[in-house]
Formats: C-alpha cells, structure tokens, sequence
C-alpha cells in the first residue's frame, strides 16, 4: 500500500534491535484517516470472505482493529495479556513471547466472545517472528472458530514470521513487506 510506506519513508524511526518506530501515527499517536484506509484496503483484499469478528490483541492493535472494523460492519474482540497462569476455564488461551519486551505472557480471550459459529479476521500493527499471531490462530482454534485470514499493517520480511504463518497454510495480507532497515539507510520495501 503506497500511501502506507511513504508515510513509514517520512516518519518511521529505525531503533536499535530490528524495532521500527512509527509513534506518530500507528503505535502512540493514530492517524485515524490512515486507519480507514487501511479499512478499505482489507475489505477490498478479504471481499470473497464473510468475516463476522475480528480479534487483536493488546494494546497497539486495539485501535487499528477498531477503524477497521467499521468498514467490514463486525465487531472486534481483542486477546487479554496476562502474566497469570492460574487461568480459569472460562477463557481461551495461549502463551506469546512478545519481540519488542522479551516477555513470555499468556494471551487470554473469554468463550463468550468467539465460538464455532465465528469467521474471522486476526488484524494486527506488526508481524516479527510470528509469535502473537500464532498465538492468535491458536486461540481461534481453541474456539472450533474459522480463520478467514491475517491483515498485518507492517510486516518484517527479514524476519521469520512471515514464512512461518505463510507455511501454516494461512491467508496472510501486509500493508508493507519491510525487506531490510537500518540507521543509515533507513527503510527498503519489498
Ligand atoms: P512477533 O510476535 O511477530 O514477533 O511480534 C509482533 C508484535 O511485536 C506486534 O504485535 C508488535 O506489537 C511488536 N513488534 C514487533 N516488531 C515491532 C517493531 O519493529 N516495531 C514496533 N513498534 N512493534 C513491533
């Protein structure tokens, strides 16, 4: 998506240890313009699809999930981080090692929010090395719900993840494959 990467060219910070920083429109402050962009894009990409949910997780996707979502007309559900492990049996969950803390943290979502009749759409900020997502799926699978597919909005292609949920057999749609970054050069898309 063009508009998407001029504005990672123009505002995107690349940190130290593979972490892109867009605060200014994606992860901190939100571009909500951007957002339904992005809305559009996604219908316009999953449209053979009859999506009824979307689930995210905690925090950054929340907000994107939500913009999306009102362009597709379906409500979002968005995985819990917990650090408990003592969960009850009233939640679906998995555990994901988050790439930007180096934590492990169980992703939590209630039974009464996703079950076999659901077809749905994970939507998240970033994709690394594929362990929120494959969080995610796991969770839709403990629920006996249909994945429809991923729409990422920034995909790491130099990282893992990709080929990782790709070889699941999954539907993976990105806004934009980063091919490489770095301090000096900034960033090169795929
Ligand atoms: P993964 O589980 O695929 O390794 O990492 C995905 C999660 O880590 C995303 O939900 C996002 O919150 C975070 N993340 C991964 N890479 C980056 C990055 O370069 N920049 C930012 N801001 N977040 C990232």
């Amino acid at each position: 998506m063009q508009l998407l990467k001029d504005r990672i060219k123009k505002d995107g910070i690349v940190m130290a240890g593979n972490v892109l920083k867009v605060d200014s429109f994606l992860n901190h402050q939100m571009d909500i313009g951007l957002f339904s962009e992005f809305g559009k894009e996604f219908k316009r990409r999953f449209a053979d699809c009859e999506i009824n949910k979307i689930l995210t997780i905690e925090a950054s996707g929340i907000g994107i999930a939500c913009v999306i979502a009102q362009e597709f007309g379906v409500p979002v559900v968005f995985a819990k981080k917990t650090p408990s492990k003592n969960i009850a049996g009233e939640v679906y969950s998995s555990r994901v090692e988050s790439f930007t803390k180096g934590k492990v943290y169980d992703a939590i979502v209630s039974k009464k929010f996703l079950g076999p009749d659901d077809k749905v759409l994970i939507i998240d900020d970033f994709l690394a090395n594929g362990c929120a997502l494959k969080g995610l799926i796991e969770i839709i699978d403990q629920a006996g719900a249909t994945l429809c597919g991923a729409g990422i909005i920034i995909e790491k292609g130099f990282q893992d993840g990709g080929k990782l949920i790709r070889d699941m057999g999954v539907r993976l749609e990105s806004l934009a494959i980063v091919e490489s970054m770095d301090e000096n050069s900034g960033v090169v898309f795929r």
